[in-house]
């Protein structure tokens, strides 16, 4: 589904990612962990369409990444990924728009009605549906990322991309959250790349768990780690994931 050949990301002279290989198949749940600046961001910017690879290619089923968040990926943030301004289902409804389809108020008819069954739907899929008119400010943090899951989810993407979606939240709220996740990931076919500094959760959740490395910032050295060197790490013992 997703293929990295040899893929630089180079800020004038500094090397973020060092020819970094890897392919991802459909339904993959693959957890991304590594060091502050490893370039975790980075990777996912580029499966995003928002940044270009500096040398080698991003490949989605085999075509170039097209840019921008297109049909195919939604993504959620560790924060901000919500309109204080709109509505639970107002937000919602902006997944829409990310897609390049026309915002609520410009569609009519069936489409309006369609389009409002299929947020509907999300957001009981994501189990807000009682929060439906208030506002993101009303909600608790853990209420905001379902929300945000909503948003990225409402048309059903084939990636669903996480840049350490729970870093905020309180532990207990956290196990809810994975719950939510990998139902998600499950009813919905989902191919998940989440980037987390919790390796707990990334051993939980993900059935792969990439480990992006620090590039030594020495180019005389000996050996010259890759950046990113991503290294697949071998799950040892699945924890079942709750029904
Ligand atoms: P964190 O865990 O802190 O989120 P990360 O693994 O997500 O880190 P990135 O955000 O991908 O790391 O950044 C990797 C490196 O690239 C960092 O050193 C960062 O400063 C640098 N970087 C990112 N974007 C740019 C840019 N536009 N210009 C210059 N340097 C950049
Ligand atoms: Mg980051």
């Amino acid at each position: 589904l997703l293929e990295l050949r040899n893929v630089w990301v180079e800020y004038g002279d500094k090397v973020v990612l060092e020819g970094v290989n890897l392919a991802i198949a459909p339904g993959e749940f693959v957890s991304v962990v590594g060091p502050s600046g490893a370039g975790k961001s980075t990777f996912l910017r580029l499966v995003l369409g928002q940044e270009a690879p500096s040398r080698g290619q991003v490949l989605l089923a085999g075509d170039p990444m097209p840019p921008e968040c297109g049909p195919d990926r939604g993504v959620v943030f560790q924060r901000y990924s919500v309109f204080p301004h709109l509505t639970v289902i107002g937000n919602v409804l902006v997944g829409f728009e990310f897609a390049g389809a026309p915002v609520l108020g410009r569609l009519f008819g069936a489409r309006r009605r369609a389009a409002l069954a299929q947020a509907e739907a999300m957001l009981a899929a994501v189990g807000l549906a009682h929060a439906r008119d208030q506002y993101p400010a009303q909600l608790s943090g853990g209420m905001q990322q379902r929300l945000a899951l909503a948003q990225a989810l409402v048309k059903h993407p084939r990636i669903l991309l996480l840049d350490e979606p729970f870093g905020a939240l309180d532990p207990g709220i956290r196990a809810d959250m994975h719950e939510l996740v990998s139902g998600l990931w499950r009813d919905h076919g989902l191919t998940v790349i989440m980037v987390t500094h919790d390796i707990a959760e990334a051993f939980k959740l993900g059935t792969r768990v990439l480990a992006f490395d620090k590039r030594r910032h020495d180019p005389h050295a000996p050996h010259r780690f890759g950046a990113t060197a991503t290294y697949d790490v071998p799950l040892l013992r699945k924890v079942a994931v709750p029904e």
